[in-house]
């Protein structure tokens, strides 16, 4: 049977534009369809907006810092509109340079709604076409609580084109992207509350790590209400919110973010008519080559719910790619040793497995090596916010299992740390390395003495 393209592409994020344009450079002929903007979650509303917000916060404190050094630095002001613009110009610019990525790889891009007709059959605006493959590449979109009032809150969509800075904050959610929002609010001077449902945010992370971030995001004022849950959202006749919380108090914002997670997006596109199984999140189900239960139908990226990271959706796509399309050995992605960095103040870098992950395995077995000290450059600026560092290593065979990073810079740190990890190291090895001094990074390599066995 003959189709119009080879793979027909269901959106345009990280995940999608990499399996397409992979997928064009093996000599295939492909379409992919976006309704929105190109970039995806991580260009236009996640990671490369977030970041320059967090580098944008982070100059009230340089302003600060610098005193000490000998700068005197005249009062500053800051102005939203002047960030938010150059950002969105920024986004404008990389949705352009996706254009042109596409366009060079000769993919055919439609700028539009796809939606599913069957297995191969894929409605894109007005026109129907065929394909031998399709590939879902929808992503994720932010979960509301369901709480009355919701309506009043906004999900990190809005948060990236607000009309006006808030003057107060409450952010709802524990995770990645709670604390990292709070951070931006508050460094940006606003006042900035955040609830936790739980005992202490950032599930899932090592608890050293969790404890500490708690202790110097607090330093940083930013409010944490834990164990506590909004019930109600009230606007108020001034324009304002007030929140009803479980404890029984009451807490006013101006603007309420809810960071309260983000699930696969599979509606209106015709998976039920392809017959595409989905889980119990909505999550389109996938077996180890990423192909759903129909032969010709795969899925990679947040859509599938498994590790919502761009660089993971990328590494699948450049898997899939070649295993359709190349006559290459099957390529399968390694999903251990996954470095992440969260890009809350200070930020987290951390790859390989938590102390609570490595003791299902290596309890009674394992050597914990964990260093705080104060960061250099704070010795003269004064600030009180220091830094931890944590290594797991299993005894007997000297393999470290985890490494884990609160401080300035840590993603860029254990970043180069997860070659290390991914080729296998042992603590030996760390030793053996010679130091760059006077760095923060040179502590993984001078962690002389055991904090406590585990
Ligand atoms: P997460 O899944 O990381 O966290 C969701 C948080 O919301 C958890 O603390 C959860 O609590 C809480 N929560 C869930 N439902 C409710 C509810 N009904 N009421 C109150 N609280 C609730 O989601 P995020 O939205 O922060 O981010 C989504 C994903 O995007 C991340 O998991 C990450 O993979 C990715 N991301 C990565 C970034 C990076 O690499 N730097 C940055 C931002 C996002 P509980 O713990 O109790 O379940």
């Amino acid at each position: 049977m003959d189709f119009d393209y080879d793979l027909f592409v269901l959106g345009a994020g990280s995940g999608g534009v990499r399996a397409s344009r992979m997928s064009a450079s093996y000599g295939a002929k492909v379409a992919v369809a976006e309704s929105m903007l190109l970039g995806g979650t991580c260009v236009n509303v996640g990671c490369v907006p977030k970041k320059l917000f967090v580098y944008g916060s982070h100059f009230h404190e340089e302003f600060q810092d610098a005193k000490n050094y000998g700068w005197d630095v005249p009062p500053s002001r800051f102005d939203w509109p002047t960030l938010r613009d150059n950002k969105t110009n920024e986004i404008k610019r990389l949705n352009g340079i996706y254009n042109n990525l596409l366009d060079n790889a000769g993919v055919t891009l439609y700028d539009a709604h796809a939606r599913l007709l069957d297995a191969h059959t894929v409605q894109v605006g007005e026109q129907t076409v065929t394909a031998r493959y399709i590939l879902i590449a929808t992503g994720g979109w932010p979960v509301m609580p369901e709480i009355p009032g919701i309506e009043h809150a906004i999900s990190s969509n809005e948060a990236f084109y607000l009309p006006d800075f808030p003057k107060q904050v409450t952010v709802i959610g524990g995770g990645y992207i709670a604390v990292e929002f709070a951070g931006i609010f508050a460094g940006l001077g606003a006042k900035t509350t955040l609830l936790y449902r739980g005992e202490l945010f950032l599930r899932g992370f090592d608890d050293s790590i969790r404890a500490f971030v708690k202790e110097e995001i607090e330093k940083k004022g930013v409010e944490l209400l834990f164990e506590t849950e909004a019930t109600h959202i009230h606007k108020q006749e001034d324009g304002s919110l007030r929140l009803d919380l479980t404890s029984g108090g009451t807490l006013d914002a101006d603007t309420v973010l809810c960071a309260t997670g983000r699930s696969p997006k599979t509606q209106g596109i015709g998976l039920e008519d392809a017959g595409v199984a989905l889980g119990a999140n909505g999550e389109v189900l996938i077996n180890d080559s990423y192909q759903t239960n129909v032969d010709n139908i795969d899925a990679i990226g947040d859509v599938t719910d498994r590790i919502q990271l761009t660089p993971v959706a990328i590494e699948e796509a450049m898997c899939l790619s070649s295993n359709l399309f190349t006559d290459q050995p099957k390529r399968q992605m390694d999903y251990q040793n996954i470095a992440t960095a969260v890009f809350c103040q200070p930020n987290i870098g951390t790859v390989g497995l938590t102390e609570a992950e490595a003791a299902l395995e290596h309890a009674g077995d394992m050597d914990i090596y964990e260093s705080q000290f104060k960061p250099m450059k704070h010795t003269l600026s004064g600030r009180d916010e220091r830094t931890l560092l944590k290594m797991i290593v299993c005894r007997s065979t000297d393999r470290v299992l985890g490494i884990h990073m609160v401080g300035p810079d840590s993603g860029e740190i254990v970043q180069g740390l997860a070659v290390a990890m991914v080729a296998g190291a042992t603590k030996a090895q760390f030793d053996a390395t010679v130091g760059i001094h006077p760095t923060a990074a040179e502590e993984f390599v001078t962690l002389r003495s055991v904090s406590r066995q585990a």
